[in-house]
């Protein structure tokens, strides 16, 4: 089962996973109540749809952008209405694409740099394995094919959980130092314990960011579940959306 970004950073914000200031809408009378919860200036609005490169997507009726900055939120409530009830197609949805049922809007981060982090099971070894990138924002495909050298794999094991020198590794393998290495060490822990504790099959940052005051942001959030573990996380079938199913 896999749940929408806004779900997911619900999710990670429950685990002390820090992002960016948001709130969905599903109609244009929801739009003004979620930028209300927002404060004015530089707004994202993001298509709530189960599928990636929405950002590089394009709607049926020719709209480009299923992610897009605005410099106001004013502009934010008028290209809301363009994305709701549009279908996006994305390199992920196939040609005949999504429908648009939720908007997500959220604050725009100043980026300073973007990065790649996520954890899921490591299909030869079982176990779950975090892979971080110094290389985020684009598919983690393209990282493993023209470059794999910038890619970090790190296995861990089930009965010990996650070790701190493997969270030093990590930070080290993604060149952060100072206040960003304090912050993106407890941002891996938590996202591990999110991970671990809601039985997840998968959680993606791409892109996890640094800002120029030195915070670690997940900008993006996909989280996946099997379904065979779903019977011990009631708060997470609350999530299911059986439009998108
Ligand atoms: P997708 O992966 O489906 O294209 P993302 O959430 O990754 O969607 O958004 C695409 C791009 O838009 C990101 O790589 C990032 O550069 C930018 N972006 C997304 N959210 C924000 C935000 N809150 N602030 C600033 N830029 C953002
Ligand atoms: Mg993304």
């Amino acid at each position: 089962m896999n749940i929408h970004e806004y779900q997911a950073k619900a999710l990670f914000e429950k685990y002390g996973v820090p992002v960016p200031k948001g709130a969905a809408a599903t109609t244009p009378e929801e739009f003004v109540t979620a930028l209300a919860q927002l404060p004015d200036g530089p707004t994202m609005v993001k298509s709530q749809i189960h599928a990636g490169g929405r950002g590089k997507g394009t709607f049926t009726d020719g709209f480009k952008g299923g992610v897009k900055f605005c410099k106001t939120k004013h502009e934010a409530k008028e290209l809301a209405g363009k994305m709701l009830g549009n279908t996006l197609v994305t390199l992920q949805t196939g040609p005949a694409g999504r429908k648009v049922q939720t908007v997500y809007f959220t604050v725009a981060s100043s980026i300073k740099k973007e990065y790649y982090l996520a954890i899921l099971l490591d299909r030869a070894s079982s176990k779950p394995v975090i892979v971080a990138s110094t290389e985020g924002g684009v598919e983690i495909e393209k990282v493993a094919h023209e470059t794999p050298e910038k890619i970090t794999k790190v296995l861990v094991d089930p009965a010990y959980g996650l070790a701190d020198y493997q969270v030093r590794e990590l930070i080290f393998k993604l060149g952060f130092t100072g206040a960003e290495a304090k912050n993106a060490g407890k941002l891996i822990r938590n996202l591990w314990n999110c991970f671990w504790d809601t039985d997840a099959a998968m959680v993606e940052v791409n892109p996890l960011i640094t800002t120029p005051e030195g915070e670690v942001l997940a900008l993006d959030a996909k989280v996946s579940f099997d379904d065979n573990a779903l019977y011990r996380h009631p708060e997470i079938v609350a999530y299911r959306d059986l439009d998108e199913e």
